[in-house]
């Protein structure tokens, strides 16, 4: 198969008269799981697997489509005369299924699989150059709706990827120059109407967008492969803060799923508990149940390692997703963390508020410590507590996330100023 400036050059003597790019489709096409190949099997493997891939490729084109190896593992195919949606998915859909189907070599069986971007000339781009810039967006969003699929480009497409490209550069950059701010918001006590725990959340102010919420900045960390050094950053501080607190009160960090896979979370937090001087007891590392579908194994040993070492355990947002009982009682947890839309759409209907009422029970008879997230008016408050029996809450009605100058003095204060507690008491 030809290189990419060979390709580009013949694209542009094929099919480009006075100027502009004939009708036809381009095909970008990435495999899936070639460098896991490589890595484990070795170049000469890589290399053969190439090779068949391209000759399977070779079988569904026609003669007068141009091919190339555009790079490692990723092919371009160009269809000259073509620019018709269905023909392409269909096009699309048939080199799927022979890239997936297992290829012997040396005696192994390899399951590849590939993702692919398409875009149509003359309306995605009137020149090789445009075309292929396009058609590779389109692959980038194929491959982040989770691989083994294809994607046509469209302006919105190439704006909302422009976009997060953009906030992952900047991302970077706000990680490099510690720009990122973490907040704390406390979680109160129902019996003591004290504070025991804060947890620690990340911020990050844009210089132009402003505030951007974490939960799109943490996506675009996970799936750049920065979120290792996120985490990091944000259990460093957060630690640093804890240590300036009264004793009591330790901090709660969120810690996501694909840290687990991508480091070595234990390693992480022992070496910094010890640089920061911490007592482990005084930090809470809060998990998904996420963490177990990516890695069972791997994520039940480093949460034991770190149960053992005395950090607290507890399952953030259950009640969302599968909540499986079983992770209940197969994690070395300490709490469980009942998610807001348990509340959010009130829990006046019986039904609502005997599922609520169910799942603390279940939790506390287990022995876990039940906490409520997302109270934000008094009424939310006194309805549940009054009935259900639950450890801590957390939520607007009593503080929002805080810098950590604020929360400094929050903690400082007297803990029956707190806003909500004077409802607390009366329990
Ligand atoms: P989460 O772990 O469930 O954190 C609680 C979220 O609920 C926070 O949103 C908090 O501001 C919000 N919240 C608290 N009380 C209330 C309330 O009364 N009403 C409403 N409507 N919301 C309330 P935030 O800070 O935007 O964080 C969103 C999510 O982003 C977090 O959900 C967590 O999954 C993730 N996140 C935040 N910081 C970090 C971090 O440092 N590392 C990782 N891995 N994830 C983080
Ligand atoms: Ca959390
Ligand atoms: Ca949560």
């Amino acid at each position: 198969l030809p290189n990419r400036r060979f390709f580009i050059s013949e694209i542009n003597r094929t099919l480009i008269k006075n100027g502009q790019l004939q009708p036809c489709s381009m095909f970008f096409i990435d495999l899936d799981k070639f460098k896991e190949v490589n890595d484990t099997l070795g170049h000469a493997v890589g290399d053969k697997l190439l090779k068949v891939i391209a000759g399977r490729l070779n079988v569904i084109l026609k003669s007068r489509d141009l091919i190339c190896r555009f790079g490692g593992d990723e092919f371009v195919v160009v269809v000259p005369g073509m620019a018709d949606i269905n023909k392409c998915s269909q096009i699309a859909e048939v080199m799927i299924q022979q890239l997936n189907r297992p290829v012997e070599v040396d005696h192994h069986s390899i399951t590849i699989g590939a993702s692919i971007g398409i875009s149509c000339a003359p309306n995605d781009g009137k020149t090789a150059e445009d075309l292929l810039q396009h058609t590779d967006v389109a692959l980038y969003d194929a491959k982040a709706r989770g691989r083994g699929t294809y994607t046509f480009y469209s302006e919105e497409l190439g704006d909302t990827i422009k976009l997060r490209r953009e906030l992952e550069i900047d991302l970077k950059r706000a990680l490099e120059e510690e720009t990122l701010e973490v907040h704390f918001q406390p979680l109160v006590n129902l019996k003591t109407c004290g504070i025991n725990t804060c947890e620690a959340l990340v911020r990050w102010n844009h210089p132009s967008y402003g505030d951007v919420s974490p939960e799109s900045f943490i996506k675009i960390a996970e799936e750049s492969g920065f979120i290792e050094k996120l985490g990091e950053y944000v259990l460093r501080n957060a630690m640093l803060q804890c240590a300036s607190w009264p004793k009591n009160v330790r901090v709660a960090v969120n810690v996501s799923s694909v840290q687990f896979v991508r480091s070595d979370v234990f390693s992480t937090i022992s070496r910094l508990l010890d640089e920061i001087g911490l007592e482990p007891h005084r930090l809470e590392v809060e998990v998904t149940e996420t963490v177990m579908l990516k890695s069972f194994d791997d994520a039940i040993f480093t949460l034991n390692q770190l149960s053992d070492l005395g950090v607290k355990i507890s399952l953030d947002d259950f009640g969302t997703g599968f909540s499986s009982l079983s992770y209940l009682h197969q994690l070395p947890l300490d709490k469980v963390k009942i998610d807001r839309s348990f509340i959010k759409n009130g829990i006046a209907d019986s039904r609502s508020y005997m599922l609520l009422k169910g799942v603390v029970e279940l939790t506390k008879s287990l022995g876990l410590n039940v906490v409520l997230e997302g109270i934000e008016t008094e009424e939310q408050l006194s309805q549940i507590s009054r009935t259900i029996k639950i450890d801590e809450v957390q939520g607007f009605l009593f503080s929002r996330p805080l810098p950590a100058h604020d929360i400094r003095t929050l903690l400082g204060k007297a803990q029956d100023q707190l806003p909500g507690a004077a409802e607390g008491q009366t329990l």
